[in-house]
C-alpha cells in the first residue's frame, strides 16, 4: 500500500517525464524524497525597499503594481528583453527580465507584483534587473516577500521549479509516519514530523525555522546516541594489542629531528605511548591549531608501534599531503628500521631514498609480509584490492575531511583479529565534555602552543580597489628570496562577477612578475603535475604559486612568507584559517592578505574577525556566533561526525538527547515497542569507536 507521500513526483503539476529524470538525479523519485531534500539556505526577502530608496549596485525587493509590460528582441545579442514598469507610492522603476519572453503574457498592467533583482544602470538608464518575482494575489507567497528557500538543483532545474514542487508535496507531509514517539515530542517540546517539514521548506520567520531544526537536530543526535549506546556494550570487552614501548629507539628518533619538541608535544606524546601500552582500544584524538606540530607527534607514536614489531597505516586528505607525509616520514622511518609504502589512487612506490613506483601487485606482496612497516596514503588505502597487513596503529590525518564510514572502513581493514589504536589528528577543535558525550571511549590531547620561534602572521583585509598595492608587496617578497601563495575560489574562467579563477590569475601574474617562475596547482590537473608543481615550489624552482582551495591541509613551505587568498568572501572562516596556515611556518615574518573581490558588511566582519586572531579555536567558536541566517543547513560537516543537521554548537541538545537515549533504552531495551525508531537506526551510518 502507497501513502500519498510515497506517490511518484509525476502526480505534482509540473512535473513530467523530462523533469522527473531530472528529479532523479537529486535522489528524488517521490513526494516524500522531496520533502526530505531540505534547503541548503534561505534568502530573506521579507522587508521591500521603497523605488525612490534604491541604491545602485544593490540587490533590493521593491514592491508595486505594473503600469505597462512589453518584450522585445535585441538584434545584435539575440536576446529576449522584457521591460516594464513599476509603481509603488514612493515613485517609478523601469525593471527588465532577460529571456523569459512568455512574461510579456503572464504578466499584466495592475498586478501587484513583489520583484526582487540589482539594481543598476544598464544603458545609461537606472533599472533593475530582476532575478524572481512573484505575484502579491492573496495567495501565500512562495519566491519572494518572506524567507525563501533555496535548493540544492541540478540543471534543467529552477529555484522556483524546486519551491512551487515542494510546496504542492507538502500536502502529503501529514502521511509520513513520525519516528519520534508523541511522549519525546511533547517532553522536549519538538515539533512533530509534518509539521517540522513545513517549516523549514516555508518558515514564517528565523524562529520558526530554528525550531523545526531543533527537531531535526534531536532526531539525528538521538538516533545517534541510540546506536552507540547500543553498540558500547560489545565494543567495550574489545582488546587492542598492547604496544609497549620502549624509551631508547624513541629516544634516538626525537633525537633525531631537526628541532627539539615543544613540552606539549613531549606530553601528548606520553599521553599517546601510554594509552597503546595499556591495550584498550581507545580513539585518540590529537587536536592543535595549524602548525602546531600534530604530524611529528604522531610519528612518535607510530615509531613506537613499529619497535613492538606492528605495522602503521596513516591516511591523509590529498593525494599532496600524503606524499608530503611520506617524504617527511620515510628518512625517519628508515632510521628505525621500518620500510615506508606510498598509495595514493593509481600510484603505489617504495619510499627509500630513491622512491621506487610499485604495481599494486609488488604493494601487495611487500605489504602481507606485515611486521614493522608503515603504509601512507590517501582514501585509496580503502579500495578493496589493497589488502592492508594487521595494524596496530590506525593514524587518520585531517580527520574532518573523512566521513564517519571511511574511518570505520579504515579501521576494519587489515582483517585486523584484534583492534588496532586509532589516532585522528585535527585542527577543529571539540570540547571535551562534548566529545565524551558523542563518545565515551574517546580521549582528547590538545597541543595549545606553537613551536618556539615561529614569526606571527600578519593578516590584512584589503578593500578590492586597493588590489595593486597587495601585488607591490607580494613583489618585495619575491625579491627578497621568499616565496608566495596565491589562492582562486574557482579553477576556470567563468560568468561569476568579478571572480577570479586559478587561471586566470596565473596568467595576469605571469605576466607582472616575468623574472619570476609561477607555478599552477589545482584539482584539475593529473596527479603527477600536481605533485610535480608542489615539489618545485617547496625546492624554490618556482617562486609563485598560484592555487585553488587544494593547498589549503597540510602542505608545509617553510620558505613562503606571503599568501593572497583572492575572492576572501568566497571561503568560510576555518578554511582562511587553514589557508593562512600555509604561511609563517619559517623564520621570517609573513603577511596573509585577504582580497574580497566585494565586500558586504557580514563579509567584512568575518574577515576582520580572522584579521583580529590567529587563534585557531577561537575562531571556531566565532564561527559558530557569525554564522548568519542565510547559512543554515549543516551541510557544513561538524569536523568531527558526519551530522547534517547537527553541530557542535548543539551542546546542550548533545546531553539532551544522550539522556534520552539512555531512558529509551531503559524502559525499552530492544526498542521493540518503537519500531518506527529501530527501522530509522538501520539507515544511521555504521560508527565503529564513535
Ligand atoms: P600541523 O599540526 O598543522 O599538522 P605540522 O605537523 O605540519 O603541523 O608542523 C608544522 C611545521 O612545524 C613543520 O614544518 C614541522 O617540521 C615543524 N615543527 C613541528 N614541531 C616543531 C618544533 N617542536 N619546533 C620547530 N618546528 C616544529
Ligand atoms: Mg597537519
Amino acid at each position: 500500500m502507497h501513502t500519498a507521500a510515497q506517490q511518484p513526483v509525476t502526480g505534482l503539476a509540473g512535473v513530467g517525464p523530462a523533469l522527473a529524470a531530472r528529479l532523479a538525479k537529486l535522489g528524488i523519485a517521490t513526494l516524500r524524497d522531496l520533502l526530505f531534500h531540505f534547503p541548503v539556505r534561505y534568502d530573506d526577502l521579507r522587508s521591500a525597499v521603497p523605488i525612490a530608496e534604491l541604491r545602485l549596485n544593490e540587490r533590493a525587493l521593491v514592491r508595486g503594481t505594473l503600469q505597462a509590460i512589453e518584450t522585445r528582441r535585441t538584434f545584435r545579442r539575440r536576446v529576449n528583453v522584457t521591460e516594464a514598469l513599476l509603481k509603488d507610492e514612493s515613485g517609478m522603476l523601469r525593471v527588465l527580465w532577460f529571456n523569459q519572453p512568455y512574461l510579456g503574457t503572464t504578466l499584466k498592467p495592475g498586478d501587484v507584483l513583489a520583484i526582487f533583482g540589482l539594481f543598476k544602470t544598464h544603458a545609461g538608464r537606472a533599472q533593475l534587473v530582476a532575478q524572481s518575482h512573484e505575484k502579491l494575489d492573496g495567495r501565500d507567497p512562495l519566491h519572494t516577500n518572506r524567507l525563501v528557500p533555496l535548493y540544492a538543483l541540478t540543471a534543467g532545474v529552477t529555484q522556483r521549479q524546486m519551491r512551487s514542487f515542494v510546496h504542492q508535496a507538502l500536502a502529503a507531509a501529514p502521511t509520513i509516519p513520525d519516528p519520534l514517539p508523541e511522549e519525546l515530542l511533547r517532553r522536549h517540546h519538538l515539533q512533530p514530523l509534518s509539521t517540522s517539514l513545513r517549516a523549514l521548506h516555508f518558515p514564517r520567520d528565523e524562529a520558526e525555522r530554528d525550531e523545526a531544526l531543533r527537531r531535526w537536530k534531536f532526531e539525528e543526535l538521538l538516533l545517534f546516541q541510540l546506536r552507540r549506546l547500543r553498540t558500547t556494550a560489545t565494543e567495550k570487552s574489545a582488546r587492542a594489542h598492547a604496544l609497549p614501548f620502549k624509551a631508547a629507539p624513541i629516544r634516538a628518533f626525537v633525537a633525531s629531528l631537526p628541532f627539539a619538541l615543544t613540552s606539549g608535544q613531549r606530553k601528548a606524546a606520553w599521553h599517546l605511548l601510554q594509552r597503546m601500552e595499556a591495550g584498550i582500544p581507545q580513539h585518540l584524538l590529537l587536536q592543535g591549531d595549524v602548525g602546531s606540530g600534530k604530524t611529528v607527534v604522531a610519528a612518535i607514536a607510530a615509531v613506537s608501534a613499529f619497535t613492538a614489531g606492528k605495522a602503521v597505516a596513516l591516511m591523509a586528505p590529498t593525494e599532496i599531503l600524503a606524499r608530503q607525509h611520506a617524504l617527511t616520514l620515510a628518512p625517519l622511518f628508515r632510521a628505525a628500521g621500518a620500510p615506508l609504502f606510498l598509495a595514493t589512487s593509481g600510484y603505489r612506490a617504495r619510499m627509500d631514498g630513491s622512491e621506487t613506483q610499485l604495481t599494486t601487485a609488488a604493494l601487495r606482496t611487500a605489504l602481507r609480509a606485515g611486521g614493522p612497516l608503515c603504509v601512507v596514503g590517501t582514501h585509496a588505502l580503502l579500495e578493496a584490492s589493497l589488502a592492508l597487513p594487521p595494524l596496530g596503529l590506525v593514524i587518520v590525518d585531517e580527520q574532518h575531511r573523512f566521513g564517519v564510514a571511511q574511518r570505520a572502513a579504515f579501521l576494519e581493514k587489515g582483517g585486523n583479529k584484534v583492534r588496532p589504536h586509532l589516532l585522528s589528528l585535527t585542527a577543529t577543535p571539540i570540547p571535551r565534555t562534548l566529545a565524551l558525550a558523542l563518545a565515551g571511549d574517546l580521549d582528547v590531547v590538545t597541543l595549545k602552543e606553537q613551536p618556539k620561534g615561529r614569526q606571527p602572521i600578519t593578516t590584512v583585509v584589503v578593500e578590492p580597489s586597493a588590489r595593486d598595492t597587495v601585488y607591490t608587496a607580494v613583489a618585495k617578497e619575491l625579491h627578497a628570496g621568499h616565496r608566495a601563495f596565491v589562492v582562486a575560489p574557482l579553477i576556470d574562467p567563468s560568468d561569476t562577477e568579478g571572480v577570479a579563477s586559478a587561471q586566470e590569475l596565473y596568467e595576469e601574474l605571469h605576466e607582472r612578475f616575468p623574472r619570476f617562475a609561477l607555478g599552477l596547482l589545482h584539482g584539475k590537473r593529473s596527479s603527477k603535475d600536481k605533485v610535480a608543481a608542489l615539489a618545485d615550489f617547496a625546492e624554490g624552482k618556482t617562486q609563485l604559486l598560484v592555487a585553488t582551495a587544494v593547498v589549503e591541509v597540510g602542505i608545509d613551505v617553510p620558505a613562503a612568507t606571503v599568501i593572497v587568498i583572492e575572492g576572501a568572501e568566497r571561503f568560510g572562516l576555518a578554511q582562511l584559517h587553514q589557508l593562512r596556515g600555509r604561511i609563517g611556518r619559517g623564520v621570517h615574518a609573513s603577511t596573509c592578505y585577504l582580497l574580497p573581490a566585494s565586500l558586504t558588511l557580514t563579509a567584512k566582519k568575518r574577515l576582520e574577525a580572522l584579521a583580529a586572531t590567529n587563534d585557531g579555536f577561537a575562531l571556531a567558536r566565532l564561527d559558530l556566533s557569525l554564522r548568519g541566517p542565510g547559512d543554515l543547513l549543516g551541510l557544513e560537516q561538524s569536523g568531527f561526525l558526519d551530522f547534517r543537521f547537527a553541530s557542535l554548537g548543539d551542546g546542550e541538545l548533545i546531553t539532551t538527547t544522550l539522556e534520552a537515549a539512555q531512558v529509551l533504552l531503559k524502559e525499552d531495551p530492544t526498542l521493540a515497542g518503537h519500531p518506527l525508531l529501530n527501522t530509522s537506526l538501520k539507515h544511521v551510518v555504521p560508527l565503529h569507536t564513535e
